[in-house]
């Protein structure tokens, strides 16, 4: 990974530019900012500068050893933890199991969600963690000599998924660390990692990609036309994983906006037409089937999108924040959001995922939400 391909951050690559020339580098170091802004790959980036043999005043040089196993992101003294999860759960799982994945998944983009990843290794309902055991194959890794480079890497992206006997661990290891390791962690957030941690890490604040970074990037890549360009700027809050999601919603954000459509729909019809109730509760046992957190996120997509169609009525488009598809159907859906059901709209969905939160039955929960909808939407 190249400084130069990050989209942005030109104060954060000055910053760790220069603490790899003035020697200054901090053995444990906490990238942390919103998702989607690029800390990753300028974690990446970052390991590469320190690595390469022949670097330049801005960047890695591309050609000398270390970059070229970078480029594969198989170096000997780089090493990755992330979460993952147990495909049979009898056994312990390693970091390890996933790496093949992982790399071919950031060598495709180093922007990546939480999300994204557990639909790659295809985690399905399972809750994504850092295990207790996982901090024996840190230490097993870390107790070596660099084979190669100055020093050993460890990547650790998202640390508040860590299992807290793990941050213990890891903890013990930043306060004395063993000889010639960078820890560079690259979090989401902060305040879910131990204080402990914390208060022990150099912090880089990443913030959000600027707009005009993220317009010139997605002009540069002459896949856009300049409407679609500032439609996905206004779209992404600098987050560019949202910038393309704008034209191409994430498997998961596409289920939710199909079924809070037919939702709608379903919930409308039955209103006037009892025969369809049925058909409305198949779609709550579908969604009682899914994993919490999955079921979490609809909710708070339901939240949000309620209200964006709401807005759309006022006219404004700089105020309303939906990509194209979304947009087509609120076109014609938003006139039946209004006064009097936008806030028991928000109301259903606040309390439904409150409810998901508190381990309440997703059957009874998404019954009760999806026969409100056929009262609240003729309102
Ligand atoms: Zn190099």
């Amino acid at each position: 990974m190249f400084f130069k391909d990050i989209i942005g951050q030109e104060k954060v690559k000055k910053r760790l530019i220069r603490s790899v020339q003035e020697e200054r580098i901090s053995h444990a170091q906490l990238f942390s900012g919103p998702e989607g802004n690029g800390k990753l790959a300028l974690a990446l980036a970052y390991a590469q500068y320190i690595s390469c043999r022949n670097r330049s005043e801005e960047d890695s040089c591309g050609t000398c050893p270390p970059c070229r196993k970078y480029a594969k992101l198989a170096h000997p003294d780089l090493h990755f933890v992330f979460p993952i999860f147990k495909n049979k759960p009898s056994q312990n799982a390693y970091c390890d199991d996933f790496l093949a994945s992982w790399r071919e998944m950031l060598l495709q983009s180093p922007y990546i969600s939480l999300n994204q990843w557990g639909n790659y290794i295809e985690a399905g309902n399972a809750q994504l963690t850092i295990y207790a055991h996982e901090s024996d194959s840190i230490i097993r890794k870390l107790s070596v000599k660099p084979f190669e480079a100055e020093f050993k890497v460890m990547i650790i992206w998202l640390p508040e998924k860590m299992n807290i006997a793990c941050a213990n661990k890891l903890l013990k290891m930043i306060e004395e660390p063993p000889v010639k390791t960078l820890f560079l962690m690259v979090t989401e957030n902060e305040a879910d990692i131990i204080a402990t941690i914390r208060s022990r890490t150099q912090v880089i604040k990443v913030p959000r990609i600027r707009d005009t970074d993220l317009q010139d990037h997605l002009t540069g890549t002459g896949l856009y036309e300049p409407e679609t360009v500032a439609e996905m700027v206004h779209h992404a809050h600098g987050n560019y994983l949202k910038a393309l999601e704008f034209s191409e919603p994430t498997e998961d954000k596409q289920y939710f906006f199909d079924t809070f459509q037919n939702i709608m729909r379903l919930g409308y019809t039955a209103g006037g037409n009892s025969a369809k109730i049925p058909e409305l509760m198949d779609l709550a046992e579908e969604l009682a089937a899914l994993g919490r957190e999955k079921q979490k996120d609809f909710f708070k997509y339901a939240m949000q999108i309620t209200r964006e169609f709401f807005v759309m009525n006022f006219q404004k488009p700089a105020l309303v924040y939906l990509n194209r598809e979304e947009k087509g159907f609120g076109s014609r859906f938003s006139p039946f959001i209004n006064e009097r059901n936008v806030m028991l709209f928000s109301q259903l969905f606040e309390e439904g995922h409150l409810h998901i939160s508190r381990n309440g039955n997703p059957k009874i929960i998404f019954t009760d939400t999806l026969l409100s909808v056929i009262k609240i939407i003729r309102k």
